[in-house]
């Protein structure tokens, strides 16, 4: 009987100290979202926060800086990277000049935006881009744009809703094998659309994923995976509680941890 107690007493003492070491491989991975800046304040959706959150993440805007130390600083906290949709970048930044079309242009997040993907990129820090966030993720890679879907496409489709965030208003076709493909489950999904810019030449190693029926970009990835972006915005679905779209921002944060584990 002594014995008996004697063993239990070692198996809790056992189960006691291997709790802080399972903890701890179980740390969530920091990821970082972008934002814009609407004069003195820092804007970001809170659909971003929660959909990171809900894919086990923790979420941590990065204001708005062109300071390249600062970037620096954020990057060797962070795990992986959210870049989140905004305004139109300039076109400048892809060797184009102003289509008439071109909406409204934030010089400092332009830098801001480049400078944190290609410096992430670099670390091997996963990345995501959406809406803005792939157009940028492309750009900095040496990809660029379409200015102005309307003027620019004959025969394009609405990408421009008048529905909810939440309402898929056109199809995508995505590439069979895909990345988007293997975690979404299909090769066709109707997906919301608030654009007027899409990605024209796209990036050196990067591929196009999904397209929409007017052959409009969609979605791309790179070669090694780690860096991919989508036109629409998951996000939207995501806070309105439908999950379909969470198995993206899952994958981040999966690379995420793997990253945190080997850096
Ligand atoms: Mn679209």
């Amino acid at each position: 009987m002594k014995r008996l107690f004697k063993n239990i007493s070692f198996l809790l003492a056992a189960l006691l100290l291997a709790i802080p070491v399972s903890a701890q491989n179980q740390k969530k991975p920091v990821i970082g979202i972008s934002c814009s800046i609407d004069g003195t304040t820092v804007e970001v959706g809170m659909t971003y926060v929660k959909s990171v959150r809900k894919a086990g993440g923790i979420p941590v805007v990065i204001p708005i800086t062109t300071s390249e130390k600062e970037i620096d600083e954020y990057l060797d906290r962070i795990d992986g990277l959210v870049m989140t949709g905004g305004e139109d970048v300039s076109p400048l930044l892809f060797g184009q000049e102003p289509s008439r079309f071109l909406g409204e242009v934030v010089p400092d997040r332009d830098i801001y935006d480049l400078m944190l993907i290609r410096k992430a990129i670099k670390k091997g820090i996963p990345v995501f881009g959406i809406c803005r966030g792939i157009q940028c993720l492309n750009i900095a890679m040496g990809g660029d744009m379409i200015q102005d879907i309307p003027s620019e496409v004959p025969g394009a489709i609405q990408h421009r809703q008048n529905a909810p965030r939440s309402y898929g208003s056109h199809t995508i076709e995505i590439v069979k094998g895909s990345l988007v493909a293997k975690l979404l489950g299909t090769e066709k999904i109707a997906v919301n659309s608030f654009h007027h810019q899409a990605c024209g030449k796209v990036a050196p190693g990067y591929k196009v994923t999904a397209k929409a029926p007017d052959g409009i970009i969609e979605a791309i990835e790179s070669a090694d995976g780690k860096s991919f972006g989508v036109q629409f915005h998951p996000e939207g679905f995501v806070y309105s509680g439908n999950n379909t779209f969470l198995p993206l921002f899952k994958h981040l944060v999966s690379l995420a941890s793997d990253y945190s584990a080997n850096k």
